[in-house]
């Protein structure tokens, strides 16, 4: 399902490509239904476009109820064709190769196959660089990594090697907010065609009960359409991209972000495409270099590091958990129905059209998982699910690593949390909640706060040593014993309430 390349088709040159639209792989995740949709339609795009390049396919749909798995299958197409060798892409996710490998040594002579895997070159990194190099470091920074890339490939470096503008970084230049009643031009909808809208009702025959929805689905689905929709994001909403990155305003899903994801990460999409005409845009003087440079960053920078990251250490890796937090999902992770509006916004989004950018996802919603001790593994399970551009290699870095701080700091020098205080400068959210985000105590106080300044006073033995902690343990130590025990009181309702409880559940 991510590796709809055309170019590894005809790198390969197989006699006929087998589609595989795995009935089991989409119930066991209890994946979201526009994620479904969205996988399902493109796969079956992506077949009329390999028979186009003139190869054969074999494409075992959701609706042919024999095949309800990848192995079913496969043993169909070696029974009707005969063939001796099965070459399959190394999958970029752990699981997936867990399984090819499994498929290779105790199926194949079963089959009376042989089972060829071929390197994934959907990537820029080689896992086995990466791992040379981030294995030994205690903390292997992205900041480093993102250089060597920067450079490596020859991205907004001047002729002797040194950053275009002067910096290789201009992170606080990403960080406006922004205003209610500015414009923020919306990503291309593309209407479903006949094959999406077939996707669309298998999707809810076949998964009625999965979260989420098919309505409104408006995403591309073909190489074509993918196209079309990076070149709208390059010309309507990268020149401000960079100023409000970190923005977040109500009713603006998408604000300036690429809503590209999804495509890249199922390869309609190449990376080095995105940023060569990122580049030329910014050479052109069409976009400024703090929207340049903050948008190739995600993709040399975090996307690549994080895929090193994951195949550096996983297993183990999803398994962390630094703090030891427990706590299950509440319920209203999966209908948005909290008083906390800023909350309510990020989810309910993600319940609607199975996403929200990446300030959402960091600030909000990471964040309150993080400050309520909510289980990395859960919270992980729920990102994976629900996203429409999730991919296991994607979502267990950025939420065990980057969004919870549970590796033990692998990814991040300091867990990203904040109080209200971060949430009102960068959003309006707080203007139409129920909640005070200048209260710490009291019944208006917002849970952000007493959940951010329990947490540093649990946890300011963990983080004493750490310098970019000591600020913000500073203003914790100088909280009046007796705030801080109403605090910790009026965290431990929340948590039974909130959380564990009923009594808020829809
Ligand atoms: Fe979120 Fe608190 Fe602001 Fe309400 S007041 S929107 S809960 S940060």
């Amino acid at each position: 399902e991510d590796q709809l390349s055309i170019e590894l088709v005809r790198q390969l040159s197989p006699d006929r490509v087998l589609l595989i639209e795995s009935r089991r792989h989409y119930a066991a995740g209890e994946f979201h239904k526009h994620r479904i949709a969205f996988q399902v339609s493109a796969i079956r795009h992506f077949a009329d476009e390999v028979r186009a390049a003139g190869f054969a396919v074999h494409h075992y749909g959701l609706g042919r109820r024999p095949y309800l798995d990848s192995v079913s299958a496969i043993k169909h197409l070696v029974k009707a064709c005969g063939d001796s060798q099965f070459v399959v892409i190394d999958p970029s996710e752990h699981h997936c190769a867990v399984w090819i490998d499994s498929l290779a040594d105790a199926q194949a002579e079963a089959l009376g196959i042989e089972i060829r895997i071929e390197p994934n070159t959907l990537f820029l990194t080689d896992r086995e660089e990466f791992a040379a190099w981030a294995q030994p470091l205690k903390r292997p920074i992205m900041e480093h990594f993102y250089r060597r890339m920067r450079t490596k490939l020859g991205v907004l470096v001047e002729a002797d090697g040194s950053p275009v503008g002067g910096e290789w970084n201009l992170d606080k230049e990403n960080r406006k907010p922004a205003k209610r009643g500015m414009m923020f031009p919306p990503p291309l909808a593309i209407s479903p065609d006949a094959i999406t809208q077939g996707a669309l009702k298998d999707v809810e025959r076949v998964f009625p009960n999965h979260p989420g929805t098919t309505e409104g689905f408006s995403l591309p689905v073909t190489r074509a359409d993918a196209e079309r929709a990076w070149d709208d994001f390059v010309k309507h909403r990268l020149p401000q991209f960079g100023d409000y990155e970190d923005a977040m305003l109500t009713g603006e899903p998408i604000l300036n972000h690429s809503f590209v994801s999804m495509l890249l990460n199922v390869a309609l999409l190449s990376p080095m495409k995105l940023v060569r005409d990122v580049e030329a845009a910014y050479r052109a003087g069409r976009v400024p270099l703090n929207s340049a440079e903050g948008f190739i960053r995600q993709i040399i920078g975090w996307r690549e590091y994080v895929y090193g990251i994951y195949w550096s250490f996983m297993p183990e890796y999803r398994a962390r958990n630094s703090r030891g937090s427990k706590l299950d999902l509440p319920d209203w992770f999966w209908t948005g129905k909290t008083e906390m509006n800023c909350l309510s916004h990020c989810i309910s989004g993600v319940v609607e059209r199975a996403y929200s950018h990446h300030i959402q996802r960091l600030m909000v919603i990471c964040n309150f998982a993080t400050l309520a001790a909510l289980s990395p593994q859960a919270v992980n399970d729920w990102f994976y699910a629900m996203y429409v551009d999730s991919h296991d290699w994607v979502v267990t870095p950025n939420v065990v690593g980057m969004g919870m701080n549970a590796d033990g700091g692998t990814i991040a020098t300091k867990p990203y949390i904040s109080s209200a205080a971060y949430i009102n400068r960068m959003s309006d959210y707080c203007q139409g909640c129920r909640f005070d985000p200048a209260e710490r105590t009291g019944e208006l106080a917002c849970p952000f706060n007493y959940l951010f300044w329990t947490f540093l006073h649990h946890f300011a033995d963990r983080f004493k040593n750490n310098p970019r902690m000591t600020m913000m343990l500073k203003n914790a130590q100088k909280i009046e014993a007796d705030q801080m025990r109403q605090m910790m009181q009026q965290r431990k309702t929340f948590i039974e309430l909130h959380v564990r409880g009923k009594a808020y559940r829809p």
